[in-house]
């Protein structure tokens, strides 16, 4: 161990000593030692400058890996969230409303749907087209729409002309469905609805139609529909059960995903 040659301590090593020479010799070292106490002052402030270097990677490190887990737990929990199904299993009486698909489909998708609803008009021409040929034509599922009208006057109209077709005739159900949300940003009105169906459908009689709409013949249809609905707690729409399992998400992806689960149950 080098010893203090002024005082006798002792020290680790000659940069310690050099060091403890500045501190407490300064005055009393010769021009060779004093060389000595800056070159071990320098290689300590070189040493200082290195570790926060080295912090400050560390540092830029930690923060970029802590920015990615964040990340990835909120991407995870935004998936978590947006795809697979919430609730209890649930069951339906669907007798009365209208189904598309096979009678022994083994899937059945229940959509809870209003007529002025954009994110339904969405559905229908995205996910349900989608499920419509690669699941219902196949024989895979079985599709229910029942009404939830529950934004205004004029849903509960599409709604009750929707039932007012259903009831004429159950065959011309799907084709005047998805004509009135193709129709959906113009309103509807009893006229409308009406042509809606002339331009649409084939062999109704379009007077009782007008009628039935006018009357709101069909409102109990209506009203039962959105009870059914709220017994089962939906309160927006689209909501969509697979195999009485509500889904977190009416995409196509997950309603896909849902009914492949299903499927092999
Ligand atoms: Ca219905």
């Amino acid at each position: 161990m080098p010893e203090c040659e002024y005082c006798g301590d002792e020290f680790e090593d000659e940069k310690d000593l050099h060091l403890h020479w500045g501190d407490e010799h300064e005055e009393e070292l010769n021009s060779h030692d004093q060389e000595k106490v800056k070159k071990a002052e320098r290689k300590v402030e070189e040493q200082k400058e290195k570790e926060l270097q080295k912090k400050k990677r560390y540092a830029g490190y930690g923060l970029g890996v802590a920015l990615v887990l964040i990340l990835v737990g909120f991407v995870g929990a935004q998936v978590m969230q947006n795809t697979g199904t919430s609730g209890p299993k649930t069951s339906f009486d669907l007798e009365g409303q209208p189904m598309i698909g096979e009678a022994d489909a083994p899937v059945t998708v229940v959509e809870f749907g209003d007529y002025s609803c954009p994110h339904c008009a969405r559905f229908e021409f995205g996910a349900f087209q989608k499920l419509k040929k690669n699941f219902i034509e196949d024989g895979d599922v079985k599709f229910y729409f029942v009404n939830f009208a529950f934004l205004g006057p004029e849903s509960t109209k599409a709604s009750v002309a929707s039932e007012c077709v259903y009831r004429q005739d159950s065959s011309q159900f799907w084709k005047y469905h998805e004509s009135i949300f193709e129709n959906q940003k113009d309103g509807f009105d009893t006229d409308s609805l009406v042509q809606i169906a002339r331009d649409n459908t084939e062999g109704l009689d379009y007077e009782e139609l007008r009628t039935c709409i006018d009357n709101r013949e069909s409102i109990g249809d209506v009203r039962s529909d959105r009870q059914l609905g709220q017994s089962k707690g939906v309160s927006s729409t689209p909501t969509v059960y697979v195999d009485g399992r509500k889904v977190n998400n009416w995409q196509y992806s997950n309603l896909a995903q849902q009914i492949n689960k299903a499927l092999e149950e």
